[in-house]
């Protein structure tokens, strides 16, 4: 979005178009934190988790899809119950509720707040003399608040909805070492709903408390994480690293650096965990970010997981928001497998290597999307105005329609006829066509432009004689006549250039 783009402009545009709607139940008010994807926003998110499972299993990835409810032990072994907490102050007075790390945050955004106890933290809003914003009082003892949300199965046990859809897919992996034949590392994805009650979810879409999660992981051996394979064939291949040194020298952007100099540089550990990083940017590249807009920046120790032996976010710089994470890359250890075996008495031991003898644990590495910000970022970051024309440049790999037809007029019916007709073509021929014949064709255009739609087709008398129509391109909005039976590689490979 560039500075002249209004931003107002642009938050209409995401619910006039029907992109995303909410909070819902918009008719009663709407629950902070949980939102509707309309027909257009649903477009989008169906076919970018298309290409993203088209590229996996290129890839070898395996796809399983699990329990959304849980039972409590799950996440007592997976450390959920006791570290999946915000720490929350309560004023006095008013009884606001605020989170105490974000709170300080505001407060003093020069002060290094990650990694901080809760004691600690009480310390600071004690010697700063801070008080509640909204009626000056002082504030009571921090409190845990665990963030999962609870609930009941049957007559009354306890359970969970997953804050995560990784742990379901980790609970497999005796499962899945057999159907995949054990040969590691294992590759696997799962995408589905996870949910987190936020305490005061606000920045909108970025908060919400029931979202879309895309995860994978590779259970592999400690041998393979220094010598994976697949890491040889995209070494040379750069990504903007800002290692958590760097982040303090008010550097944003991190020059381009190639992944075996990253290697050396000991700013990555482990080959593996840099194919990872690829990989995560491997998929994102697909949908149509400008490349500017992207930068991964490293967890500082304060901020890392406990387990965490790695961890780095793939950032996206937003308008409205700042840098967004989309994606967060981790690498985990042994720890969750530990954990379940320990809890379960189940033995995750395998061995993995050339040596037989040899039996571990498997190292997880994991790759954590969050569709619902990929969708906004998208959308935000290919949002234009161009001389007040809203032009969304969506990548026609992603956007809901491929192409829009229309008839010229919609009481001729010779017309209309022939315009449904190849709409009903293209759809057969996997092209995602949209047929719309109310209204003016420039309002028609407006309305495809604010969809992201790359082309659109009218189809008009000379159709009829001659079985030509017009393509319009959206971004350079140039128009060309061509044969109806042109239309699906036109779409795909763009209009011919024009010899000037
Ligand atoms: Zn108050």
């Amino acid at each position: 979005m560039k500075i002249e783009d209004n931003i107002e402009t642009f938050n209409s545009l995401v619910k006039r178009q029907g992109f995303v709607w909410g909070p819902s139940p918009e008719i009663y008010g709407g629950l902070a934190g949980f939102y509707s994807y309309g027909p257009a926003g649903m477009a989008l998110k169906n076919n970018i988790i298309s290409l993203f499972r088209k590229e996996l299993r290129a890839l070898g990835f395996s796809e399983v899809e699990c329990p959304i409810v849980t039972p409590e032990i799950v996440w007592e072994a997976s450390g959920h119950l006791e570290r999946f907490i915000d720490p929350v102050i309560k004023c006095k007075k008013c009884e606001s509720i605020f989170r105490a790390d974000k709170f300080l945050k505001e407060q003093m955004p020069d002060a290094m707040i990650d990694g901080l106890s809760f004691k600690e933290m009480e310390v600071l809003i004690k010697s700063n003399s801070l008080t509640c914003p909204e009626c000056d009082s002082e504030f009571d003892k921090i409190e845990d608040y665990n963030l999962m949300l609870k609930t009941n199965v049957g007559a009354g046990n306890t359970a969970y909805l997953r804050p995560e859809t990784a742990t379901t897919t980790y609970l497999l992996f005796n499962r899945l070492s057999q159907v995949l034949r054990k040969q590691y590392p294992l590759k696997v994805f799962q995408y589905g709903k996870a949910f987190r009650n936020e305490i005061s979810p606000r920045q909108g879409v970025l908060r919400m408390r029931s979202f879309d999660q895309f995860e994978l992981q590779m259970f592999i051996s400690k041998e393979q994480e220094y010598n994976l394979e697949d890491f040889n064939d995209i070494k040379h291949n750069k990504l903007p690293l800002l290692d958590w040194r760097l982040q303090d020298k008010n550097i944003a952007i991190p020059n381009q650096i190639d992944l075996e100099d990253a290697i050396e540089k000991k700013i990555l550990k482990k080959p593996a965990y840099a194919y990872c990083l690829y990989l995560s940017y491997f998929l994102i590249s697909k949908l149509g970010y400008p490349d500017e807009v992207i930068r991964f920046r490293q967890h500082s120790p304060n901020e890392k997981a406990h387990y965490a032996d790695d961890a780095w976010d793939l950032e996206v710089n937003t308008t409205q928001f700042g840098w967004v994470e989309i994606c967060g890359i981790h690498d985990r250890t042994d720890y969750d497998l530990k954990r379940h075996g320990k809890y379960s008495k189940q033995n995750f031991e395998v061995s993995m290597d050339t040596n037989p003898s040899i039996k571990e644990i498997p190292q997880i590495l994991e790759i954590a999307y969050g569709i619902d910000r990929i969708i906004y970022t998208l959308l935000e970051t290919n949002f234009n105005v161009e001389d007040k024309r809203i032009n969304l440049k969506l990548s026609k790999n992603v956007a809901p329609n491929q192409v829009a037809v229309f008839p010229l007029v919609k009481n001729k019916e010779k017309i209309r006829l022939l315009a449904k007709k190849i709409h009903r073509g293209l759809l057969q021929n996997l092209i995602y066509s949209y047929y719309d014949e109310s209204g003016s064709i420039g309002k028609r255009y407006r309305r495809q432009d604010e969809l992201g739609t790359p082309y659109c087709v009218t189809i008009d008398y000379d159709s009829l004689e001659d079985s030509t129509v017009t393509i319009r391109e959206r971004d350079t909005m140039t128009q060309i006549r061509i044969d109806i039976s042109e239309i699906p590689m036109t779409i795909k490979n763009g209009l011919p250039k024009i010899k000037e």
